[in-house]
């Protein structure tokens, strides 16, 4: 919005996290580094390499110095209004480049997000060999989130998707089928993006409607099934602000019978837990009882699931909720 506001996408999320799943005895795990392999099946190689380099880019540039600013953030969006059938080209100027792959004007690139934003990939990857190596369950301690990341294009506090590079991981470990469940309070436009036109990967989000005023704005629709190959492989269930347990339960149960029709072999849950009442990011109002049923209801398909970390704002209780989901998905 052009001022500066305290941002609530902070390190001691995943800390809060951290402190509730060692206090609960999970078997907790360091990350192993992987290639760009998977990351680049889901990803535009131009849009990894722009996260790559464009910190440094943005340092050596003038803009600094001009106007102060030592984050990246996007002034020109080369919207479809705007190229009007042009081309789109590859900008020379970093500040105009920062539009070309960023879509809004809040995620923005510091010191260490590189690091970060690679560092929840070898997370994810290191979460899915565990899967495929026999245990029933791994969850990926991350942040920033994911989600929001298109294939070619980042915002919504996320950078790189990694519920899609769980999902794409476990199709090349040999699941002909793959689900992902979002339960995050915002609906994964990018994830369903990156699979829309896939006949392999079904998505399915439960989650604050976008008509009502929420983002991503945009997308999130009920009508949003699929394109092409793709079509019936992609569900929204769209609530309305301030729905409860009982109803956003009923949403989780149909999209776990749309993963057992659909014939996945394996599941990767988007688990942001901003749908919580407490939660200054969202306006439904679900309970740990809530999550904790959800976590039982989807572990009751019965297939090997990696979890992955998406949103989650306060503080308080991320620990809790996420621990609480973790239970129930653990309840096989
Ligand atoms: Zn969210």
């Amino acid at each position: 919005m052009g001022v500066r506001t305290p941002g609530t996408e902070v390190a001691a999320r995943a800390e809060r996290i951290e402190e509730a799943l060692r206090a609960s005895a999970y078997d907790v795990r360091e990350a192993v580094a992987h290639d760009d392999d998977v990351l680049l099946r889901v990803h535009d190689p131009r849009l990894v390499e722009h996260l790559r380099t464009v910190y440094d880019r943005w340092l050596a540039s003038p803009i600094p110095g001009l106007v102060g600013q030592d984050r990246v953030v996007p002034y020109l969006m080369p919207t479809a209004g705007m190229l009007d059938g042009l081309p789109e080209r590859e900008p020379v100027a970093v500040h105009a480049a920062a539009g070309r792959y960023c879509y809004d004007t809040m995620t923005l690139v510091g010191p260490g997000t590189w690091e970060a934003v690679r560092g929840a990939v070898d997370v994810t990857l290191t979460a899915v060999d565990v899967v495929v190596a026999g245990e029933p369950l791994a969850y990926a301690l991350v942040r920033p989130p994911g989600h929001h990341v298109t294939k070619a294009a980042y915002g919504g506090s996320c950078y790189l998707n990694t519920a899609a590079v769980a999902a794409q991981a476990l199709r090349d470990a040999g699941h002909a089928r793959v689900a992902v469940v979002d339960l995050d309070a915002h609906h994964g436009n990018g994830t369903q993006a990156i699979f829309y036109d896939r006949a392999d990967v079904h998505y399915g989000s439960l989650h604050v409607d976008p008509g009502a005023g929420w983002f991503p704005h945009y997308a999130g629709f009920g009508d949003e099934r699929g394109r092409g190959r793709g079509v019936g492989a992609n569900l929204n269930i769209a609530l309305p602000e301030g729905t409860g347990d009982e109803h956003w339960l009923e949403g989780v149960d149909h999209l776990a019978d749309a993963v057992s029709a659909f014939g996945a072999s394996a599941l990767v849950v988007s688990l942001g837990v901003d749908a919580a009442a407490a939660d200054p990011e969202s306006p439904l109002q679900i309970t740990h009882e809530g999550y904790a049923a959800a976590g039982r209801r989807l572990a009751a398909l019965g297939l090997p699931t990696v979890a992955v970390q998406e949103g989650g704002y306060h503080l308080e209780t991320i620990g809790s909720l996420v621990e609480v989901t973790l239970h129930g998905l653990a309840a096989r």
